[in-house]
Protein backbone atom coordinates (compact mmCIF):
# COMPACT_ATOMS: atom_id res chain seq x y z
CA UNK A 1 0.00 0.00 0.00
CA UNK A 2 1.26 3.39 -0.99
CA UNK A 3 0.68 6.71 0.69
CA UNK A 4 -0.49 8.90 -1.93
CA UNK A 5 -1.01 12.50 -2.31
CA UNK A 6 -3.34 13.88 -5.22
CA UNK A 7 -3.63 17.67 -5.32
CA UNK A 8 -6.70 19.21 -6.64
CA UNK A 9 -10.41 17.69 -6.14
CA UNK A 10 -12.23 18.45 -9.27
CA UNK A 11 -13.01 15.29 -11.83
CA UNK A 12 -9.56 14.08 -12.31
CA UNK A 13 -8.54 14.31 -8.95
CA UNK A 14 -11.61 12.61 -7.40
CA UNK A 15 -11.83 9.99 -9.78
CA UNK A 16 -8.39 8.97 -9.48
CA UNK A 17 -9.06 9.25 -5.62
CA UNK A 18 -11.71 6.83 -5.77
CA UNK A 19 -10.11 4.38 -7.86
CA UNK A 20 -6.72 4.13 -6.40
CA UNK A 21 -8.26 3.96 -3.01
CA UNK A 22 -9.16 0.72 -3.66
CA UNK A 23 -5.11 -0.46 -3.16
CA UNK A 24 -3.79 2.92 -1.52
CA UNK A 25 -3.78 5.51 1.00
CA UNK A 26 -5.02 8.61 -0.74
CA UNK A 27 -4.78 12.51 0.89
CA UNK A 28 -6.91 15.01 -1.75
CA UNK A 29 -5.58 18.56 -1.41
CA UNK A 30 -7.83 21.30 -2.67
CA UNK A 31 -7.17 24.65 -2.29
CA UNK A 32 -10.73 25.59 -1.94
CA UNK A 33 -13.90 25.04 0.58
CA UNK A 34 -15.33 22.46 -1.48
CA UNK A 35 -14.40 20.49 -4.65
CA UNK A 36 -15.71 20.47 -8.18
CA UNK A 37 -16.31 24.43 -8.19
CA UNK A 38 -15.15 24.07 -12.09
CA UNK A 39 -18.10 21.47 -12.76
CA UNK A 40 -20.98 23.24 -10.11
CA UNK A 41 -20.27 26.45 -11.84
CA UNK A 42 -22.00 24.78 -15.00
CA UNK A 43 -25.62 24.32 -15.52
CA UNK A 44 -25.59 21.07 -18.16
CA UNK A 45 -23.35 19.65 -19.68
CA UNK A 46 -22.76 18.75 -23.48
CA UNK A 47 -23.63 16.56 -25.34
CA UNK A 48 -26.49 15.29 -23.71
CA UNK A 49 -27.81 18.61 -21.44
CA UNK A 50 -27.21 16.40 -18.19
CA UNK A 51 -27.20 18.53 -15.29
CA UNK A 52 -23.54 19.72 -13.88
CA UNK A 53 -24.86 19.23 -10.34
CA UNK A 54 -26.01 15.22 -11.14
CA UNK A 55 -22.27 14.41 -12.06
CA UNK A 56 -21.05 16.60 -9.45
CA UNK A 57 -23.19 15.05 -6.24
CA UNK A 58 -21.99 10.98 -8.43
CA UNK A 59 -18.69 12.55 -8.16
CA UNK A 60 -18.57 13.69 -4.75
CA UNK A 61 -19.92 10.75 -3.36
CA UNK A 62 -16.81 8.88 -4.39
CA UNK A 63 -14.87 10.64 -1.60
CA UNK A 64 -16.42 8.78 0.85
CA UNK A 65 -14.07 5.82 1.29
CA UNK A 66 -11.74 5.09 4.24
CA UNK A 67 -8.30 5.45 2.39
CA UNK A 68 -9.25 8.63 1.17
CA UNK A 69 -8.44 11.88 3.83
CA UNK A 70 -9.79 14.90 2.24
CA UNK A 71 -7.98 17.87 3.09
CA UNK A 72 -9.77 21.07 1.98
CA UNK A 73 -9.29 24.86 2.08
CA UNK A 74 -5.47 23.28 2.30
CA UNK A 75 -3.35 25.49 -0.90
CA UNK A 76 -0.10 23.45 -1.45
CA UNK A 77 2.80 25.53 -2.35
CA UNK A 78 5.37 23.75 -3.42
CA UNK A 79 6.40 20.11 -4.07
CA UNK A 80 10.01 18.78 -3.42
CA UNK A 81 11.68 15.11 -4.11
CA UNK A 82 13.82 14.75 -0.99
CA UNK A 83 15.59 11.15 -1.09
CA UNK A 84 12.82 8.37 -2.27
CA UNK A 85 10.00 10.70 -1.40
CA UNK A 86 7.92 13.90 -2.77
CA UNK A 87 7.54 16.52 0.67
CA UNK A 88 3.94 18.12 -0.21
CA UNK A 89 4.21 22.09 1.61
CA UNK A 90 1.00 23.50 2.28
CA UNK A 91 0.73 27.86 2.03
CA UNK A 92 0.15 27.35 5.57
CA UNK A 93 3.59 25.97 6.29
CA UNK A 94 2.32 22.47 7.09
CA UNK A 95 4.66 19.24 5.16
CA UNK A 96 3.76 16.11 4.20
CA UNK A 97 5.99 12.83 2.86
CA UNK A 98 4.64 10.86 0.01
CA UNK A 99 5.63 8.02 -1.59
CA UNK A 100 3.80 9.32 -5.10
CA UNK A 101 1.61 12.36 -6.10
CA UNK A 102 -0.51 12.86 -9.02
CA UNK A 103 -1.43 16.54 -9.89
CA UNK A 104 -4.81 17.58 -10.70
CA UNK A 105 -4.15 21.04 -10.65
CA UNK A 106 -6.63 21.53 -13.56
CA UNK A 107 -7.48 24.92 -15.51
CA UNK A 108 -8.83 28.77 -15.19
CA UNK A 109 -10.44 30.37 -17.84
CA UNK A 110 -8.92 32.93 -19.64
CA UNK A 111 -8.82 36.64 -18.28
CA UNK A 112 -11.08 38.29 -20.61
CA UNK A 113 -10.03 41.46 -19.17
CA UNK A 114 -6.70 41.23 -21.66
CA UNK A 115 -8.58 41.51 -24.55
CA UNK A 116 -9.75 45.34 -24.03
CA UNK A 117 -10.59 46.28 -27.40
CA UNK A 118 -13.63 43.88 -26.79
CA UNK A 119 -14.56 45.85 -23.54
CA UNK A 120 -15.13 43.25 -20.82
CA UNK A 121 -15.09 45.14 -17.68
CA UNK A 122 -15.88 48.33 -19.07
CA UNK A 123 -19.56 48.00 -20.66
CA UNK A 124 -22.11 45.94 -18.35
CA UNK A 125 -23.42 43.99 -21.63
CA UNK A 126 -20.44 42.49 -22.67
CA UNK A 127 -19.97 38.96 -20.09
CA UNK A 128 -18.05 36.16 -20.13
CA UNK A 129 -19.15 32.54 -21.10
CA UNK A 130 -19.10 31.40 -16.95
CA UNK A 131 -21.43 34.72 -16.66
CA UNK A 132 -23.36 33.07 -19.20
CA UNK A 133 -23.68 30.01 -17.83
CA UNK A 134 -24.71 31.11 -14.75
CA UNK A 135 -27.44 33.44 -16.36
CA UNK A 136 -28.98 30.14 -17.66
CA UNK A 137 -28.81 27.88 -14.37
CA UNK A 138 -30.45 30.44 -12.46
CA UNK A 139 -32.76 30.97 -15.39
CA UNK A 140 -32.02 34.89 -15.52
CA UNK A 141 -30.59 35.56 -18.92
CA UNK A 142 -31.03 39.33 -18.99
CA UNK A 143 -29.59 42.55 -20.54
CA UNK A 144 -28.49 45.33 -18.21
CA UNK A 145 -32.05 46.67 -18.17
CA UNK A 146 -32.94 43.26 -16.62
CA UNK A 147 -34.75 42.63 -19.66
CA UNK A 148 -35.14 39.28 -21.71
CA UNK A 149 -32.55 40.25 -24.14
CA UNK A 150 -33.71 40.27 -28.15
CA UNK A 151 -30.00 39.97 -29.32
CA UNK A 152 -27.18 37.91 -28.20
CA UNK A 153 -23.83 37.62 -29.66
CA UNK A 154 -21.35 34.66 -28.98
CA UNK A 155 -17.52 35.44 -29.72
CA UNK A 156 -15.72 32.09 -30.24
CA UNK A 157 -11.63 32.01 -29.29
CA UNK A 158 -11.39 34.77 -26.94
CA UNK A 159 -7.69 34.20 -25.70
CA UNK A 160 -7.37 31.05 -27.65
CA UNK A 161 -5.72 30.94 -31.04
CA UNK A 162 -4.75 34.10 -30.26
CA UNK A 163 -1.06 35.59 -31.29
CA UNK A 164 -1.97 38.81 -28.79
CA UNK A 165 -2.72 36.76 -25.65
CA UNK A 166 0.21 34.22 -26.74
CA UNK A 167 -1.95 31.42 -26.63
CA UNK A 168 -1.63 30.06 -29.91
CA UNK A 169 -3.42 26.30 -28.78
CA UNK A 170 -6.79 25.71 -29.04
CA UNK A 171 -9.41 25.22 -25.96
CA UNK A 172 -11.15 22.47 -27.48
CA UNK A 173 -14.58 22.86 -25.54
CA UNK A 174 -15.64 26.48 -26.45
CA UNK A 175 -17.04 25.58 -29.65
CA UNK A 176 -19.37 23.10 -28.16
CA UNK A 177 -20.08 25.24 -24.97
CA UNK A 178 -21.31 28.08 -27.26
CA UNK A 179 -23.47 25.72 -29.30
CA UNK A 180 -24.69 24.24 -26.04
CA UNK A 181 -25.29 27.47 -24.49
CA UNK A 182 -27.00 29.11 -27.95
CA UNK A 183 -29.32 26.27 -27.11
CA UNK A 184 -30.15 26.73 -23.89
CA UNK A 185 -31.14 30.15 -24.14
CA UNK A 186 -33.34 29.47 -27.62
CA UNK A 187 -34.87 26.84 -25.26
CA UNK A 188 -35.79 29.50 -22.41
CA UNK A 189 -36.38 32.29 -24.70
CA UNK A 190 -37.24 31.34 -28.33
CA UNK A 191 -37.54 35.32 -29.41
CA UNK A 192 -34.16 35.94 -28.96
CA UNK A 193 -31.75 35.95 -31.85
CA UNK A 194 -28.67 34.49 -31.25
CA UNK A 195 -25.14 34.78 -33.14
CA UNK A 196 -22.30 32.93 -33.22
CA UNK A 197 -19.60 34.47 -34.56
CA UNK A 198 -16.50 31.93 -35.13
CA UNK A 199 -13.41 30.87 -36.85
CA UNK A 200 -13.80 27.58 -37.42
CA UNK A 201 -16.05 25.19 -35.46
CA UNK A 202 -14.48 22.13 -33.88
CA UNK A 203 -16.91 19.66 -33.30
CA UNK A 204 -14.98 16.82 -32.70
CA UNK A 205 -16.80 15.15 -30.54
CA UNK A 206 -19.15 12.25 -30.21
CA UNK A 207 -22.78 14.26 -30.55
CA UNK A 208 -21.08 17.60 -31.15
CA UNK A 209 -21.96 17.63 -35.04
CA UNK A 210 -25.47 16.88 -34.53
CA UNK A 211 -25.71 19.52 -31.21
CA UNK A 212 -24.59 22.34 -34.23
CA UNK A 213 -26.91 21.34 -36.74
CA UNK A 214 -30.04 21.15 -34.46
CA UNK A 215 -28.68 24.14 -33.05
CA UNK A 216 -29.39 25.63 -36.65
CA UNK A 217 -32.17 23.44 -37.74
CA UNK A 218 -34.61 23.35 -34.80
CA UNK A 219 -33.33 26.31 -33.12
CA UNK A 220 -32.68 29.19 -35.66
CA UNK A 221 -29.14 30.07 -34.34
CA UNK A 222 -27.63 32.24 -36.56
CA UNK A 223 -23.62 31.44 -37.49
CA UNK A 224 -21.28 33.88 -38.74
CA UNK A 225 -17.87 33.28 -39.91
CA UNK A 226 -16.07 36.03 -38.73
CA UNK A 227 -13.99 38.04 -36.22
CA UNK A 228 -15.40 40.82 -33.99
CA UNK A 229 -12.57 43.76 -34.10
CA UNK A 230 -14.26 45.98 -31.40
CA UNK A 231 -17.28 46.38 -29.08
CA UNK A 232 -18.43 49.80 -27.64
CA UNK A 233 -21.22 51.04 -25.87
CA UNK A 234 -24.47 52.53 -27.29
CA UNK A 235 -26.76 55.65 -26.18
CA UNK A 236 -29.32 52.79 -25.19
CA UNK A 237 -27.05 50.42 -23.04
CA UNK A 238 -27.19 48.02 -26.19
CA UNK A 239 -23.28 46.65 -27.28
CA UNK A 240 -22.29 47.89 -30.73
CA UNK A 241 -20.36 45.00 -32.53
CA UNK A 242 -17.71 45.55 -35.49
CA UNK A 243 -16.89 42.75 -37.28
CA UNK A 244 -15.68 41.39 -40.86
CA UNK A 245 -17.99 38.54 -42.26
CA UNK A 246 -14.43 36.67 -43.47
CA UNK A 247 -17.20 34.57 -45.84
CA UNK A 248 -18.70 37.07 -47.45
CA UNK A 249 -15.28 39.40 -47.07
CA UNK A 250 -17.45 42.31 -45.93
CA UNK A 251 -17.40 44.74 -42.67
CA UNK A 252 -20.72 44.37 -40.53
CA UNK A 253 -21.84 46.78 -37.56
CA UNK A 254 -24.36 45.50 -35.49
CA UNK A 255 -26.04 46.23 -32.45
CA UNK A 256 -26.68 43.43 -29.70
CA UNK A 257 -28.41 43.39 -26.04
CA UNK A 258 -25.32 40.99 -24.82
CA UNK A 259 -22.03 40.38 -26.22
CA UNK A 260 -20.83 36.75 -24.55
CA UNK A 261 -16.78 36.54 -24.57
CA UNK A 262 -16.19 32.32 -25.35
CA UNK A 263 -12.69 32.59 -22.76
CA UNK A 264 -10.55 29.61 -23.38
CA UNK A 265 -9.15 27.82 -20.88
CA UNK A 266 -5.31 28.59 -19.25
CA UNK A 267 -3.28 26.88 -16.83
CA UNK A 268 -4.44 27.39 -12.92
CA UNK A 269 -2.44 29.28 -11.29
CA UNK A 270 -1.67 25.77 -8.66
CA UNK A 271 -0.93 24.03 -12.27
CA UNK A 272 1.88 26.64 -13.12
CA UNK A 273 3.58 27.07 -9.30
CA UNK A 274 3.54 23.06 -8.87
CA UNK A 275 4.66 22.25 -12.29
CA UNK A 276 7.31 24.69 -11.89
CA UNK A 277 8.19 23.68 -8.36
CA UNK A 278 8.55 20.01 -9.28
CA UNK A 279 10.70 20.70 -12.75
CA UNK A 280 7.29 19.35 -14.93
CA UNK A 281 6.48 22.63 -16.65
CA UNK A 282 5.72 22.96 -20.09
CA UNK A 283 4.02 25.17 -22.89
CA UNK A 284 1.82 27.77 -21.85
CA UNK A 285 2.27 27.39 -18.13
CA UNK A 286 0.83 23.77 -18.44
CA UNK A 287 2.61 20.52 -17.00
CA UNK A 288 4.59 18.69 -19.01
CA UNK A 289 3.86 14.80 -19.16
CA UNK A 290 6.45 12.06 -20.58
CA UNK A 291 4.67 11.42 -23.89
CA UNK A 292 1.35 11.97 -25.49
CA UNK A 293 0.90 8.63 -26.67
CA UNK A 294 1.50 5.81 -23.92
CA UNK A 295 3.16 7.71 -21.06
CA UNK A 296 0.86 10.52 -21.20
CA UNK A 297 0.43 9.91 -17.22
CA UNK A 298 4.07 9.96 -16.34
CA UNK A 299 6.30 13.11 -16.13
CA UNK A 300 10.23 13.09 -15.99
CA UNK A 301 10.02 12.65 -12.18
CA UNK A 302 9.86 9.60 -10.58
CA UNK A 303 6.68 9.12 -8.96
CA UNK A 304 5.02 12.19 -9.38
CA UNK A 305 2.26 12.03 -12.20
CA UNK A 306 -0.22 14.00 -13.96
CA UNK A 307 -3.94 13.81 -15.29
CA UNK A 308 -6.41 16.25 -16.65
CA UNK A 309 -6.73 19.55 -17.66
CA UNK A 310 -3.31 20.36 -16.01
CA UNK A 311 -1.82 18.81 -18.98
CA UNK A 312 -4.07 21.06 -21.86
CA UNK A 313 -7.69 21.65 -22.45
CA UNK A 314 -9.94 18.85 -22.23
CA UNK A 315 -13.46 18.46 -21.38
CA UNK A 316 -14.77 16.67 -18.59
CA UNK A 317 -15.13 13.16 -20.24
CA UNK A 318 -11.90 13.14 -21.24
CA UNK A 319 -10.17 13.98 -17.87
CA UNK A 320 -12.07 11.33 -16.01
CA UNK A 321 -10.83 9.04 -18.45
CA UNK A 322 -7.51 9.94 -18.17
CA UNK A 323 -7.76 9.99 -14.25
CA UNK A 324 -8.38 6.50 -14.20
CA UNK A 325 -5.26 5.63 -16.87
CA UNK A 326 -3.05 7.95 -14.62
CA UNK A 327 -4.47 5.64 -11.31
CA UNK A 328 -3.67 2.46 -13.38
CA UNK A 329 -0.44 4.16 -14.36
CA UNK A 330 0.15 4.98 -10.39
CA UNK A 331 -0.75 1.05 -9.40
CA UNK A 332 1.44 -0.53 -12.00
S1 LIG B 1 -12.70 25.22 -29.32
FE1 LIG B 1 -13.50 26.62 -30.84
S2 LIG B 1 -13.76 28.56 -29.71
FE2 LIG B 1 -12.41 27.29 -28.50
S3 LIG B 1 -10.36 27.92 -29.12
FE3 LIG B 1 -10.92 26.11 -30.35
S4 LIG B 1 -11.78 26.94 -32.23
FE4 LIG B 1 -11.76 28.60 -30.71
Amino acid sequence: MKNIAIIGAGPAGIEAASVLAKQHQVTLFEKEEKPLCNIRDKAFLFPDFSSADELADKLEAKLQHPNITLKMSTPVATLNRAENQWMVSTAAGEMYPFDAVLLTTGYKVFDAHQKEELGYGIYKGVITSLEMEKMIKENQVRNIMNEVPKQIVFLQCVGSRDEKSGNHYCSKVCCVTAVKQAIEVKKQHPETDVYIFYMDLRMWGQGFEEMYREAQEKYGVNFVRGRISEAASTFDNRVQIKAEDTLMGNPMTMNSDLLVLMVGMCASEGTATLSKSAGIDGLYRFAQSLSPHTEDNLTTQPNLFVAGACKRPMSINDTIQDARAAALAMSS
